[in-house]
């Protein structure tokens, strides 16, 4: 199964030429899935050709204007569709009201059920949505307005099934291999049972990608994105402006990559979220200083795609 995510836009605070505001997209078989829609994303999912009717969720860390700007005009792009299900919307509170209140002013005519969940309680995580064979998780951040991360996890995968152990076992091929490959124990004509664990491997985990951003570096963060075959996270300035960052409650990419150490089990990180003073050719500086902490670190950039394979067994 496929799962890829497209950086719609890598900016922060403001969009500058060929620097869209912070949102990236989930592909997984087919289905979408967005995370923050800052001004721009339309443009980049249309750049990439990626069919809008596609996303079943957006997902928002919080209301600040780069992180949500791009939503009315998502919705009016698409207010008149062919879409049977409906689009669900999910953030921290007043989510919901951002949402109603562009709707109402916009006068938008939207023909098909837009359902906004506000999370509850984001001081504390949980899963705020359940696709198929996948869960979704919110993780508190701390940030000068209400604002969480998200954490996408597949479910654990069947274990291999070793054609030869079936033979071994004396399991003729054919149906009863289906049940064994199901995790069924099977009994034999002679009676013998044979339990799926002599010839399926261990169950294999699924992929996992996290979002964080806004955020002051928060240590609880670490468990959450552990192991994540894809992290992308905020890194908004360089060591120099270490103390803005914390005043405005924001990540150094330092402070990225010492997330992405501590968590372990981590692929590799994508840097987010950079502050407008970077000029394209700066960014190296951020890199400059996440990469001796955490050397699988990268910078997105709009429109960039990057795969998330299984990982080797
Ligand atoms: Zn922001
Ligand atoms: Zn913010």
């Amino acid at each position: 199964m496929n799962m890829e995510a497209f950086v719609l836009g890598c900016g922060g605070v403001m969009p500058l030429p060929g620097r869209h505001l912070t949102s990236v997209l989930l592909r997984r078989e087919g289905e979408l899935l967005l995370f923050d829609c800052g001004e721009g994303t339309q443009v980049s999912l249309r750049e990439l050709n990626l069919r809008w009717k596609k996303i079943s969720a957006i997902f928002i860390s919080h209301t600040h204007a780069d992180h949500v700007t791009g939503l009315p005009g998502m919705l009016m792009l698409s207010a008149q569709v062919d879409r049977s299900e409906p689009l669900y919307i999910i953030g921290p509170p007043r989510i919901k009201e951002f949402v109603d209140w562009a709707r109402d002013v916009l006068e938008m005519y939207i023909n098909y059920e837009i359902v906004v969940l506000e999370i509850e309680n984001p001081r504390v995580g949980a899963v705020v949505y359940t696709g198929d064979g996948f869960t979704v998780r919110s993780v508190p951040l701390s940030h000068t307005r209400t604002c969480v991360g998200y954490v996408l996890e597949e479910d654990d995968r069947p274990g291999v099934f070793h054609p030869e152990r079936a033979i071994e076992a004396g399991v003729p091929r054919g149906p009863l291999w289906a049940r064994l490959q199901r995790g069924e124990a099977v009994t034999l004509d002679d009676g013998t049972v044979v339990q799926p664990e002599t010839v399926v491997g261990p169950r294999r985990p699924g992929r996992k990608f996290s979002f964080v951003t806004d955020s002051l570096y928060r240590k609880d963060l670490a468990t959450e994105v552990a192991d994540s075959d894809l992290l992308i996270c905020e890194g908004m300035f360089h060591n120099e402006f270490r103390e803005t960052a914390h005043e405005k409650k924001h990540m150094t990419a330092a402070d990225a990559a010492e997330l992405a150490a501590a968590a372990g089990g981590v692929r590799q990180m994508g840097l987010i979220h950079y502050s407008p003073r970077y000029a394209d050719w700066q960014l190296k500086l951020l890199l400059k200083d996440a990469k001796p902490i955490f050397p699988n670190t990268f910078l997105t950039r709009d429109r960039q795609a990057i795969e998330l394979p299984y990982r080797e067994e």
